[in-house]
């Protein structure tokens, strides 16, 4: 799906941030530059006694907002441009929703489905390990993101505080319940592009009942997003993973039931089958793309039929397919308000971990609600007033308060 560059997407993203903000050249030098890269080898000894090398990364963008914050990755395509994208847009995410992070991002180029249960805790503690020196509940706090999930942060957690000495749950966000975990993570991404998704119809005076919605990507992201809207009475008309994508099913609980057991979603009985790109272009009212960076593309975007899309995923729209999709009147939710509630129930775990005092599952829920709809209700009006896109508008947001913390902060020494 890769097939345009990440970092040039958020570079030319930033670039007309800046414009728009009519910053200086010396914003634009310090905005554009990551603080920290550590690149690391990662040695995997195979259940077959083989010994294999991966590369692993983590890229701390920003830092001057609060510790660094964000996803790690396992997937054989990641490199490190991708990963200073990923962390580049998590940086103007946190500073979108009001979260006092930075951003970071980080990941091993591996796919993950080859790897035993053994060899894939070996590789997460190696990894937890090579990066050790610069994550902390202060410092860095990674989370799950393509291809880990909250066993890998268990994994993780307890890497790290078995170096400390003593139990640091804080370090990672994303982590089963009894470990520190924060009721609604698990749903949280989901949670909120489903109110993203709501509140982009009532924009475009679509009524959300009966709205139809076609979703790429059926892991994490994409499926809890179709249990959300399911359950707020819309129609999910289409899914789709790495394999490939189906119509016709009768609910997600179904071929949710199949997948589990089949591995995907294509072939389930009474299904029809089509392609990641026939999936783009279904006649619905909304896409999401859930799965991985540049699905939507100067070549795809034309044929997109959907009134609205809602970036589930990171990075899912090149600057070329934005252009055709905002000249055709496609309302755009971007990524860094989309899918940001998975951070922003992150910060609640990180919160929750250092006061030991945990929230009940309506806390987290009313709280992470009104952190997202003031986000959405920010982003929309400063798009009206500005005649802007909802992607410009929630770039000038985050990216003018990570500025004007650098002005505060100053230029040491
Ligand atoms: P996941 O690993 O749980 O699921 C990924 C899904 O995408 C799977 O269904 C997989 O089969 C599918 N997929 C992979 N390659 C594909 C391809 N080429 N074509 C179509 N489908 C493909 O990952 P996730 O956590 O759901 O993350 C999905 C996206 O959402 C990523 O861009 C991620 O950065 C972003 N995101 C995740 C979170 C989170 O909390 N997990 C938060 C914010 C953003």
């Amino acid at each position: 799906m890769t097939t345009e560059s990440p970092i040039k997407t958020a570079l030319a993203q930033l670039r007309r941030a800046v414009e728009q903000l009519e910053l200086s050249e010396n914003d634009w030098n310090t905005l554009s530059t990551p603080r920290r890269i550590l690149e690391v080898a990662v040695p995997l000894r195979r259940d077959d006694g083989k010994v294999e090398m991966y590369k692993g990364y983590r890229v701390q963008y920003s830092t001057t907002r609060g510790p660094s914050k964000g996803g790690v990755r396992f997937h054989q395509d990641i490199d490190l441009d991708e990963t200073v994208a990923l962390a580049m847009l998590m940086t103007w995410k946190c500073a979108l929703t009001h979260l006092p992070y930075g951003g970071a991002k980080g990941g091993v180029a591996v796919n993950a489905q080859t790897l035993s249960l053994a060899e894939n805790e070996r590789l997460t503690r190696r990894y937890t390990s090579e990066i050790l020196p610069i994550i902390g509940p202060e410092r860095d706090i990674p989370a799950p993101d393509v291809g880990t999930d909250e066993r890998n942060m268990a994994w993780m957690m307890d890497t790290y505080s078995v170096n400390a000495g003593f139990s640091v749950p804080g370090v990672v966000t994303g982590k089963p319940i009894v470990l520190g975990g924060s009721l609604g993570r698990t749903t949280a991404t989901g949670d909120g592009v489903a109110l993203s998704t709501i509140e982009a119809l009532k924009a475009k005076g679509i009524n959300p009942q009966g709205a139809t919605v076609a979703i790429q990507g059926f892991g994490k992201v994409g499926y809890w997003t179709a249990v959300a809207l399911e359950g707020m009475g819309l129609k999910i008309v289409a899914v789709s993973d790495v394999v490939g994508g189906v119509t016709g099913f009768k609910s997600i609980a179904d071929i949710f039931e199949f997948s589990k057991t089949a591995g995907t979603v294509v072939g389930a009985p009474g299904t029809t089958s089509m392609t990641n790109e026939e999936i783009l272009h279904l006649d619905v009212d909304v896409l999401i793309p859930a799965a991985l960076a540049d699905s939507i593309t100067g070549a795809t975007a034309g044929g997109i039929k959907a009134k609205i899309v809602v970036e589930g995923a990171n990075a899912p729209t090149t600057p070329e397919g934005d252009a055709i999709l905002a000249s055709n009147g496609v309302l755009v939710v971007p990524d860094i308000l989309a899918n940001s509630g998975g951070v922003i129930v992150s910060y609640f775990e990180w919160v929750q971990d250092k006061q030991n005092y945990f929230w009940s599952a309506d806390e987290v829920k009313e709280n992470l609600n009104s952190i997202l709809m003031k986000a959405i209700v920010e982003v929309s009006t400063t798009a009206s007033s500005k005649n802007i896109t909802w992607r410009e508008a929630a770039l000038m947001l985050g990216v003018s308060r990570v500025a004007e913390a650098h002005r505060l902060r100053g230029l040491y020494p």
